[in-house]
């Protein structure tokens, strides 16, 4: 074993339809290296504020939902914060859980290659939150550099069925169009992306 934690926000059990297949709980992370403007977690996601589960303390508060997963084909789903800068801990996570169990991540793929690297096997379904892939909208909505995310995308839709592979393309408010995001879209699509979520962003 590594050593690896969980900064743990919060968990979510017997959510259904909203996160992944099946019944799931989902476990926020505390953390994020993006900066967007609408994001409604930014409070929440002070690491001081988490508390650290190792795989086997996190095992042992989720098993409880352990019969709807299996009847359900639902599973863990990590989101954030950016779950994926834990990857060393999911990937530990499965190696421990049980094996019908599902696990899915929410991600922005702006994380370096080998965090996504190393869970690529042990993740089931990713759920990428992709903002904008126009490079100026990116860069205004996050701070960052769209480049990050894109060749990530690229390189995991090069190793996992595009099935398993969502893409949310969001509507942002002062941010984008609905041109914008149409683009977006066709993008995306000519990646090699199957299934996209288009929506709109409401900001409380
Ligand atoms: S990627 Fe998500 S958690 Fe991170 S700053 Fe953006 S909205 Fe917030």
């Amino acid at each position: 074993m590594s050593g690896a934690v969980f900064p743990l926000l919060g968990l979510s059990r017997h959510r259904m339809g909203t996160d992944g297949v099946g019944i799931t709980t989902l476990a926020a992370a505390a953390g994020c290296p993006l900066h967007c403007h609408w994001c409604i977690n930014r409070d929440l996601l002070s690491k001081a504020k988490a508390e650290n589960v190792t795989p086997e303390e996190f095992l042992e508060r989720v098993r409880i939902d352990d019969l709807y997963f299996r009847a359900t084909g639902g599973g863990i789903t990590f989101g954030g914060g950016e779950p994926l800068l834990q990857a060393d801990f999911i990937k530990e996570f499965r190696e421990i859980c049980p094996e019908e169990w599902k696990i899915t991540v929410e991600t922005s793929l702006f994380v370096p290659r080998n965090y996504l690297a190393q869970v690529i096997d042990a993740v089931d379904f990713f759920v990428v939150d992709c903002k904008d892939m126009n490079e100026d909208i990116y860069r205004k909505y996050t701070g960052e550099d769209s480049s990050v995310m894109e060749e990530n995308l690229q390189f995991l839709l090069q190793r996992k069925e595009a099935e398993s592979i969502l893409v949310r393309v969001p509507l942002i408010p002062g941010y984008n169009t609905e041109e914008d995001q149409k683009k977006s879209a066709e993008k995306l699509r000519e990646m090699g992306v199957k299934r996209l979520d288009l929506f709109e962003y409401r900001p409380l």
